[in-house]
């Protein structure tokens, strides 16, 4: 579909090969298919450097290190679109994005089905003390007494936020013979059911469940969702997992929780700061870490930065993009 050329963003647009900067490494299969069209410079810019350049390119690709922030949008006169290779997009001002008419387009899918398998293998690795295991057997021990573990099966796995990763976790532990049950207020009932999964309050996911898993957008509403009252609530045989964005749970909240042995363990793939850097939490032992991996595969990175670049094309050629976070710069809306 052709935008409207009366609309704001339409009329920015030139017809020949644009500029495109790409500041974080995306897959080379979305490189090759930009450079079709476009001039790609690829340069790890940030800071200083990134603000003195951005007036030279229509188009910014970027993940999660880069941070676009007003000021990178005010320098960018000549931007058209931002593309985020991936799912959140916490890093960009979409606010200031929009004012200046500028398109923000995304991924969602990109990385779903990754950061699912992540979850499930954080989620079997707690149950089983998977990461301890293989550290005391490097040490030389054979622990086996103290490794019991528990079984999934028959379990409840509490989800905090289902949308698309939530529900891929979900298909994934019915396999493993799970109830699921979810918080998550946006969500219509007709999809949970879909997704076979129980609607419930925040409460009754804190209190049943034996593994929890977070998937929700961090929000103003989500931000410190999970904290010393929301652990309490928990059981102490319960396991917490986010992969979803760090600050979800509240870290000082999670430590205490730990340290007391309130409940069971966590796994986090995600932080307040990256990397989390002189954590408290890195001293304990009932809590698994990844940094911040849940996309980190060879099908993700690939499906992510080809669907970005695809969208990134199709708005520099007037066309609607399918993914696209502020859509009031479609219709010539501020
Ligand atoms: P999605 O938009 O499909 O799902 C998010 C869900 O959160 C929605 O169903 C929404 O209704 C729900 N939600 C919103 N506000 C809520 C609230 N106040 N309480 C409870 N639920 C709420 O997004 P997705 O693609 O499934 O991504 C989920 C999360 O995973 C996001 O935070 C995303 O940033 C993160 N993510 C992490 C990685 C990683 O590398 N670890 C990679 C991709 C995505």
């Amino acid at each position: 579909m052709l935008l409207n050329t009366s609309n704001h963003l339409a009329q920015k647009i030139g017809g020949d090969r644009l500029k495109v900067l790409v500041t974080d490494k995306i897959a080379e299969e979305a490189l090759d298919l930009l450079k079709e069209k476009h001039d790609v410079i690829f340069s790890e810019f940030s800071g200083e450097e990134l603000l003195k350049e951005i007036h030279k390119y229509h188009a910014l690709i970027v993940r999660s290190r880069t941070k676009v922030t007003k000021e990178v949008i005010e320098e960018g006169g000549n931007l058209k679109v931002i593309g985020r290779a991936g799912v959140g997009v916490d890093n960009i001002d979409i606010g200031s994005a929009t004012e200046k008419g500028i398109a923000v387009v995304y991924s969602p899918r990109g990385s779903t089905f990754s950061v699912a398998e992540l979850a499930i293998g954080h989620m079997i690795s707690l149950a089983r003390h998977l990461t301890y295991a293989d550290r005391s057997m490097k040490e030389g021990k054979w622990e086996k007494k103290k490794l019991k573990g528990t079984e999934l099966y028959r379990k409840t796995l509490g989800f905090i936020g289902s949308g698309r990763i939530g529900g891929e976790v979900a298909k994934r532990a019915h396999c493993f013979g799970m109830k699921t049950i979810a918080y998550d207020p946006y969500l219509p009932k007709d999809i949970a059911e879909k997704m076979g999964i129980e609607l419930t309050s925040l409460d009754t996911v804190l209190k049943n469940s034996d593994f929890i898993t977070i998937h929700a957008l961090l929000t103003d509403e989500t931000k410190g969702m999970i904290d010393e009252k929301a652990l309490d609530k928990m059981k102490g045989t319960a396991f917490i997992i986010n992969c979803a964005r760090g600050g979800i749970i509240d870290e000082k909240a999670l430590y205490k929780a730990l340290k007391e042995k309130k409940i069971a363990g966590a796994a986090l793939d995600v932080f307040e700061q990256e990397p989390p850097i002189k954590s408290p939490l890195l001293s304990l032992e009932n809590i698994v870490f990844t940094p911040h991996i849940g996309a980190s595969t060879k099908e993700a990175q690939i499906r992510s930065g080809v669907i970005t670049a695809e969208q990134v094309m199709k708005v520099l050629d007037r066309q609607a993009p399918d993914f696209i976070v502020n859509k009031e710069v479609l219709e010539g809306k501020k």
